[in-house]
């Protein structure tokens, strides 16, 4: 059986992303008009661990805290017009009922596995090419430093300080290996765009973190993390745009949506309103987003729903 894997072919015409003139600060509006083209390719179903698999797969609903339609209201019509339609789902079958709260995300007939019943750190490593070879399917999660990546690791896993990545600028940075059920990896990389951040340490960043994912034959996909109570970044969307023009699959993980107020007075939906206008007009197909919160666990179930039908299509 053949399945699709969404992948996107960016044309990027601003300045290259992570460059070490890159602000964190700046305003998105040089990449208003970068075009982005999209293409769906075919894949095979993933196969390389069959504990990994569902073998009789259906929707899958996970108990626990649910993300309340209420909590999402003015982002509603927006994930109306621009939706994630994973592999299996003919678009003009979706139904309400099928998009994960505070998302885009149709949940398809293929995820399953959603639950964390173990996770184990395996191991840290300092370049791409120390990385475990076992062939379990991968998801990194990246972002700028402060973004709430720590917080969101150790919510996924439910466990405290599990996330190790060194915080400081200039420190060793490290790709940090965990093991979910013995089957998948949540990857942990260093942050980006750290304010005080020597120009050597941004490069040091931009080279190692691109090596990896240039060359990680097992990453199903990166979790870009966005911090939905501020105002977007230039530089989140430089990452965005990277990955999309190098063929890397991506999910927008906005973080901190429980903050009612977020900085310079905009609150957390109208941060994200204003993210997607800006990916809607750089990205033919909508890459999928969803909304979490590490505090009140909005988003936590679904993003793993997300990531089980992400890696149920997975194919090394
Ligand atoms: P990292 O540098 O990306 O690993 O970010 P951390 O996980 O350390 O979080 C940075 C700061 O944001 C900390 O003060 C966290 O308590 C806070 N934070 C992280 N996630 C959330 C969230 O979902 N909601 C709120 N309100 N604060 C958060």
């Amino acid at each position: 059986m053949l399945a699709l894997r969404i992948r996107f072919f960016g044309v990027q015409t601003a300045a290259s992303l992570f460059s070490s003139s890159s602000s964190s600060s700046s305003s998105l509006s040089l990449h208003r008009s970068t075009p982005y083209l999209f293409n769906l390719s075919y894949w095979k179903p993933f196969s390389c661990s069959s504990s990994s698999v569902e073998q009789n797969p259906s929707i899958h609903v996970v108990s626990g805290p649910k993300s309340t339609k209420a909590a999402v209201p003015e982002t509603v019509k927006f994930v109306k017009r621009a939706l994630f339609v994973p592999p299996g789902v003919q678009p003009e079958e979706v139904t309400e009922d099928m998009i994960l709260p505070g998302s885009n995300i149709v949940l398809g007939p293929y995820a399953g596995h959603a639950q964390i019943k173990q996770v184990e750190f395996v191991k840290s490593s300092s370049k791409p090419k120390d990385c475990p070879k076992d062939d379990r399917p991968e998801f990194a999660i990246v972002g700028r430093s402060n973004v709430g990546k720590s917080s969101l690791i150790n919510a996924l896993v439910r466990k405290k300080e599990v996330a190790l990545t060194s915080k400081k600028p200039g420190k060793t940075q490290l790709i940090n290996h965990f093991l979910v059920n013995r089957s998948w990896y949540i990857v942990d990389l260093p942050g980006y765009g750290f304010a005080n951040a020597p120009e050597s340490a941004r490069t040091d960043w931009s080279s190692f973190t691109k090596g990896y994912f240039l060359n990680r034959e097992t990453l199903v996909a990166v979790l870009l993390l966005i911090d939905a109570s501020i105002p977007a970044q230039k530089i989140d969307l430089d990452c965005a745009n990277w990955l999309g023009r190098n063929n890397i699959p991506l999910t927008f993980v906005f973080t901190k949506c429980d903050k009612t107020k977020g900085g310079r007075g905009t609150r957390p939906d109208e941060n994200i309103k204003d993210f997607q206008e800006v990916i809607v007009k750089n990205y033919p197909q909508p890459p999928p987003w969803i909304m979490t919160s590490s505090v009140t666990g909005l988003g936590r179930d679904d993003l793993l729903l997300h990531m089980s039908q992400l890696r149920n299509y997975w194919d090394n």
